[in-house]
């Protein structure tokens, strides 16, 4: 126990990396080559600490703990309510660790250590919860058959699953896959995050305490071309879920068709449009608007990097939009007063000045932001550029930073063309009093997501996922458990005489 609070912060602060190595059938293990990787801290760009290295041998032992399992395991044969049990247990272990791992992904992604506690455990939590008590009300229907017949539907597990998992959310993004998948009574192969391997490893000691059975859920950490391919090319997994960008997933898919084309789903980020309208309370419009690019440093995949602002509130919003982000605290992502930390890694932060860069030369007007903010650490200014148009890279772009886009429109008809001009469909904000505006809006929109007066107004029963090029198959939702579902058709003929 803690004698005070800044002790109490400081071991928060400066938590023991207790799991370093690869999660194989139940056991923490080296890789086969014995390499390591270095994860960095983006306050300092400091070693945290040395991670296994996992490559093609390291998934090809997984995949057969997980095909072990799946074929003559536990987990599948296991009744919904079974599986629900454990599951349940397992949320209960993440609520009781709740600082300690939103303290990992605070050194390790440069998350606010606050919201990591509040939000992104939780929304675990809550993941597990919902799918646990779904896994006992999935049934198959009884066919209407035109003839003589009996038919019904059995749903079952689809198999060894591998889930390829981005940075930026490394404890959400997790839960909102491997969560139906366990429900499902699927086995897995996860590869986190090559930048956020902590609390991934974290939770693989925690899913053994709650009393998964081993081989059901395997974590290798390890390199995208490396690891995540021997992922998506592996001849004995039955599905790949993935989240990142369209480059990479694109590869996922082709690696898919090339091996033994496995069932794919990809969420692909976007380029989010966020409409306000002349009638929109502004207080609240800018808020939205700040919070939508803002939150999480703009290492968001709906984020609301472009903002359509209609041209009678158009001074006054921008005005409002400037002085906000101007008093947006930068800095140390575990300082509670402070709103935004360091980017993930100095990738990203150079992409994200590099884009800043071509937004400049492109014609866009800087209004506030625009720099580098520290010494040290990959922080980078809240940064409003106006006047874009739809030519400009920084309008076509996922910048995955803290840069906003914003325009002006005149009619609704224009705004909806501007929305849908980008090849990204993930979400889209609405900001109006107006009902006809806010339905004709949200029909027109092509997005998987449409939030009217809110943002990020994320829930497990509230199916998420891209229309375009921001992917296919729905995370969140029954839709997600159903993903994770081959559909078997069992036909008898009704009576014993001959068919
Ligand atoms: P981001 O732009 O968010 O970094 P990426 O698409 O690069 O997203 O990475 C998301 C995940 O995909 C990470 O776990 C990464 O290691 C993995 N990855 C990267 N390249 C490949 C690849 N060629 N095949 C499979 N997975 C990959």
């Amino acid at each position: 126990s803690h004698s005070d609070d800044s002790s109490a912060a400081s071991f928060v602060k400066n938590p023991t990396i207790k799991f370093t190595k690869l999660f194989i059938n139940g056991e923490f293990v080296d890789s086969v080559s014995g390499k390591t990787f270095e994860t960095i801290d983006p306050r300092t760009g400091e070693v945290i600490a040395r991670i296994a290295e996992g490559d093609k041998e390291d998934i090809d032992l997984a995949v057969k703990a997980a095909r072990q399992a799946f074929d003559h395991g536990p987990w599948p044969r296991l009744s919904g309510s079974e599986r629900g049990r454990i599951m349940m247990k397992f949320a209960d272990l993440l609520a009781e660790h709740a600082e300690e791992l939103a303290a990992l992904d605070t050194i390790d992604a440069g998350k606010l250590f606050s919201v990591g506690k509040a939000v992104d455990v939780p929304h675990a939590v809550n993941s597990l919860r919902y799918y646990a008590g779904a896994a006992d009300k999935v049934h198959g229907k009884v066919l209407k058959m035109s003839r003589e017949l009996h038919g019904y539907t059995l749903l079952e597990p689809i198999g060894v699953v591998g889930h390829i998992i981005p940075w930026n959310f490394p404890t959400t993004l997790l839960f909102l896959k491997i969560s139906p998948a366990l429900a499902a009574g699927c086995t897995m192969v996860v590869k986190p995050a090559e930048q956020t391997p902590l609390s991934a490893l974290y939770y693989a000691h925690l899913a053994k305490l709650a009393g998964i059975p081993d081989g059901v859920l395997n974590f290798v950490t390890g390199f995208g071309p490396t690891a995540g391919a021997a992922v998506s090319s592996h001849m004995d997994i039955d599905a790949v879920s993935f989240t990142g960008s369209p480059e990479v997933g694109r590869k996922v898919m082709q690696a898919a068709a090339e091996s033994n084309l496995k069932v794919v789903s990809l969420e692909l980020g976007g380029k989010s449009p966020l409409i306000i309208f002349d009638d929109a309370d502004l207080d609240m419009a800018a808020e939205l608007a700040i919070l939508g690019i803002l939150f999480n440093k703009g290492e968001v995949c709906v984020a609301s990097s472009r903002v359509y602002v209609q041209e009678g509130i158009y001074d006054e919003l921008v005005k409002k939009l400037v002085e906000k982000a101007k008093a947006w605290v930068v800095g140390d992502p575990f300082d509670p007063k402070v709103q935004q930390g360091p980017q993930v890694d100095r990738t990203q932060f150079e992409r994200i000045l590099s884009y800043i860069e071509h937004g400049k030369r492109e014609g866009a007007t800087l209004l506030t932001g625009g720099k580098p903010m520290a010494q040290k650490g990959y922080y980078i200014e809240p940064t409003i550029f106006a006047d874009v148009n739809e030519e400009m890279l920084i309008v076509k772009d996922e910048i995955f930073g803290p840069v906003m886009a914003l325009a002006k429109f005149k009619t609704i008809e224009e705004a909806i063309k501007k929305a849908n001009s980008t090849r990204y469909g993930l979400a889209a904000g609405i900001v109006t009093k107006d009902l006809s505006v806010a339905n004709t809006v949200s029909r027109s929109v092509r997005a998987g997501t449409v939030w009217i007066n809110c943002y990020f107004a994320f829930d497990t029963d509230c199916p998420f996922g891209g229309y375009k090029m921001s992917g296919f198959g729905k995370d969140y939702g029954l839709e997600a458990l159903h993903k994770y579902l081959h559909v078997k058709s069992v036909v008898t003929p009704l009576y014993n005489t001959p068919w």
